[in-house]
């Protein structure tokens, strides 16, 4: 199959309700908007590899790529719009094979039709469809990238440079358990645990919540790389410090039990990867309409740098403050 049958077969099906693709038969996507509103665009790459190892389910590496890019939309307070979709596969001596269920290496139709079935899913669960991309081949490992395109009203977007000295410092949802998650998976042990797990695998995009603190907070982004060193990077683009205070910080009753037997796990919520939930800040006058399943785990400081203290009071040293490429 060539990709011209491809982008057919897996890639038009998806932009049939998205006008705006031109189901995918011309050079390019075209957008309009409602006046009063602009446009949010972020990208997210993934390589096996790096990303993923390649046995994990196809419809699970999908809605990961889809849902990390979702991720950054709710950072900014947007409501998804559409998105692209670039795909680069190895060439195979015999093309697509129809095998290949095992690994995105010398992907098969059968993996493909997986992975974009996971999409399909993902799509109607958040109300986003394909609207164009690119198809190529590679002499490196199979990677994927998805360009998310969002809404918001002009000029209420969402930034990470609005924070304050005195704003409180708010999280979504539970912290860690995805570094949990990924951990059992790199030790199982019995019984292992599907919630972190399944916390790893798959986030929740807080697109309902980003959308709702337009108007509230006064800065945001999404938790991706640990706790600590993004709250560094609210701090940085405000030009304030942080203090975070560990027996606050939300953690699942999955988390904190075994957080509970081996103390060195604190490392995971506070600076775990993979969260995707939202890090914002609140001005004092703000507080009482902040969305009651996000928990206040901070203050910011007119300071510099983020500190992190224990139920004593006394200062942490972490031994990392978050995830880095490079
Ligand atoms: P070009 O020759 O300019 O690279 P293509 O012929 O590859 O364009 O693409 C034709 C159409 O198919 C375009 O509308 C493009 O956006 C779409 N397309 C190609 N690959 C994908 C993909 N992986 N996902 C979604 N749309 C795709
Ligand atoms: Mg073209």
């Amino acid at each position: 199959m060539n990709e011209f049958s491809l982008i057919d077969r897996y890639f038009k099906p998806l932009a049939a309700s998205f006008p705006g693709s031109l189901h995918l038969s011309d050079d390019a996507a075209i957008l309009s908007l409602p006046p009063g509103q602009e446009l949010v665009v972020t990208k997210d790459a993934i390589s096996q590899g790096v990303h993923f190892i390649g046995d994990e389910a196809p419809e699970l590496i999908a809605k990961k790529l889809l849902r990390v890019n979702l991720s950054d939309l709710a950072a900014m307070g947007a409501t998804p719009l559409c998105y692209f979709l670039a795909v680069m596969l190895p060439p195979h001596p015999n093309p697509l094979p129809q095998a290949g269920e095992g690994s995105a290496e010398g992907a098969g139709e059968g993996w493909l039709s997986r992975f974009t079935a996971g999409l399909a899913e993902d799509q109607t669960e958040f109300g986003i469809a394909l609207a164009g991309g690119d198809t190529i081949a590679t002499h490196g490992p199979p990677s994927f990238s998805i360009t998310a395109v969002g809404t918001v009203p002009t000029g209420h977007a969402l930034r990470r440079n609005g924070a304050k000295g005195g704003d409180s410092i708010y999280v979504s949802g539970t912290l860690g358990d995805s570094a949990l998650g990924l951990h059992l998976l790199r030790h199982p042990r019995a019984g292992g645990d599907p919630f972190l797990i399944n916390r790893y695998l798959l986030p929740q995009p807080r697109l309902t919540l980003g959308q709702k603190l337009r108007g509230i907070a006064s800065a945001c982004m999404d938790i991706s790389d640990g706790l600590v060193q993004d709250v560094g990077h609210i701090c940085a683009a405000s030009g304030v410090g942080a203090i975070i205070e560990r027996n606050k910080l939300p953690l699942s009753s999955a988390a904190r039990r075994i957080i509970e037997t081996d103390n060195a796990l604190w490392d995971a919520p506070l600076s775990g990867g993979d969260d995707y939930e939202l890090l914002f800040t609140v001005p004092p006058n703000k507080q009482q309409i902040v969305p009651s399943d996000c928990t206040c785990i901070g203050v910011i400081k007119n300071s510099s740098g983020v500190s992190v203290l224990d139920d004593k009071g006394q200062l942490i040293t972490l031994s990392q403050k978050g995830f880095r490429h490079f």
